[in-house]
């Protein structure tokens, strides 16, 4: 298991705005990058006028375009320093508090703390969860508490899915129906799984699919039947939910799935933390974004 980057490690790797080009160009091209012009590799140095690198030949590119740095006016390290912020945090980052740590006006922090989530948001298409996986489902939002089964106003709910010492896929759904979550379920649970949930009766079926399914009755008390229990999920869900209500006043229906996914991506990386970074700036640098 890594360790999270330090602030120490920080400063060091990224002292300067020139340094953190340095690493996009790295994160971007490679080491070895071909020129489109002369193709030979790995002959580019940087240009000392603008953020960019030149080739022997002449050619020239420009590491920061096609990336949320390009034409922000804010600079290269301060986008870093955010980044690093997400990756180093176990409950997110309010727009205020960047505002507060970048220096920033709190506009700007918005939309930066957005734009990072975009790509901590990002699906890699991973394999489907298999093993021991547990389901739940839960309303994140609104007002009043809501009912279960109906979608009270204001409320969105999510389910999850959590594969014990792996990873958690989450999906907004319409409603708590049988066929809505069966759907997402059998996409992305391999079918030799066993599952645990609770007793909601839309689960009921799931071992006709060849699942191995039991599931704990919460109503009357249950919370554990043998290695059958949902803490795991239960677990991510008061995670986000606290945070969510601790650090931002209010998560729009609109944002969730960023939410969703900026909290997806740290308990996916748990076990490698000082992984998130370098996975963050790789899709900063070379992903489109969900927009
Ligand atoms: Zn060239």
């Amino acid at each position: 298991m890594s360790k999270p980057m330090t602030i120490i490690e920080f400063m060091k790797l990224f002292p300067d705005d020139d340094a953190c080009l340095e690493h996009l160009f790295k994160a971007r091209y490679g080491y070895d990058h071909e020129c489109d012009k002369c193709h030979e590799t790995g002959k580019w140095h940087r240009l000392s006028r603008m953020p960019a690198y030149t080739c022997q030949c002449g050619h020239h590119i420009h590491p920061m375009v096609g990336t949320p740095f390009h034409k922000s006016h804010t600079p290269l390290q301060k986008w870093f320093y955010a980044m690093y912020l997400f990756t180093t945090t176990r409950h997110g980052v309010p727009a205020k508090e960047l505002q507060r740590q970048l220096s920033v006006n709190y506009k700007t922090a918005w939309r930066m703390g957005h734009q990072i989530r975009k790509y901590l948001a990002l699906v890699d298409g991973d394999p489907p969860l298999s093993g021991h996986i547990e389901i739940d489902e839960t309303m994140i939002g609104g007002h009043r508490p809501g009912k279960r089964g109906r979608s009270a106003a204001g409320k969105t709910v999510v389910l999850g899915m959590a594969q014990r010492g792996g990873d958690i896929i989450t999906r907004i759904v319409p409603d708590v129906k049988r066929t809505t979550l069966e759907r997402h379920i059998i996409y992305k649970v391999d079918r030799n799984s066993t599952i645990s949930t609770d007793e909601l009766n839309s689960y009921k079926r799931l071992s006709m699919y060849g699942y191995r399914h039991e599931s704990v009755n919460h109503v009357q008390g249950e919370w554990v039947r043998g290695e059958h229990h949902t803490n795991t999920i239960e677990g991510f869900w008061s995670l986000l939910k606290r945070s969510i209500s601790g650090t931002h006043v209010h998560v729009s229906a609109r944002h969730l799935s960023k939410y969703l996914g900026e909290f997806e991506f740290r308990w996916n990386l748990r076990h490698d933390p000082a992984r998130m970074f370098p996975h963050l700036l790789r899709r900063l640098a070379t992903s489109q974004s969900r927009a």
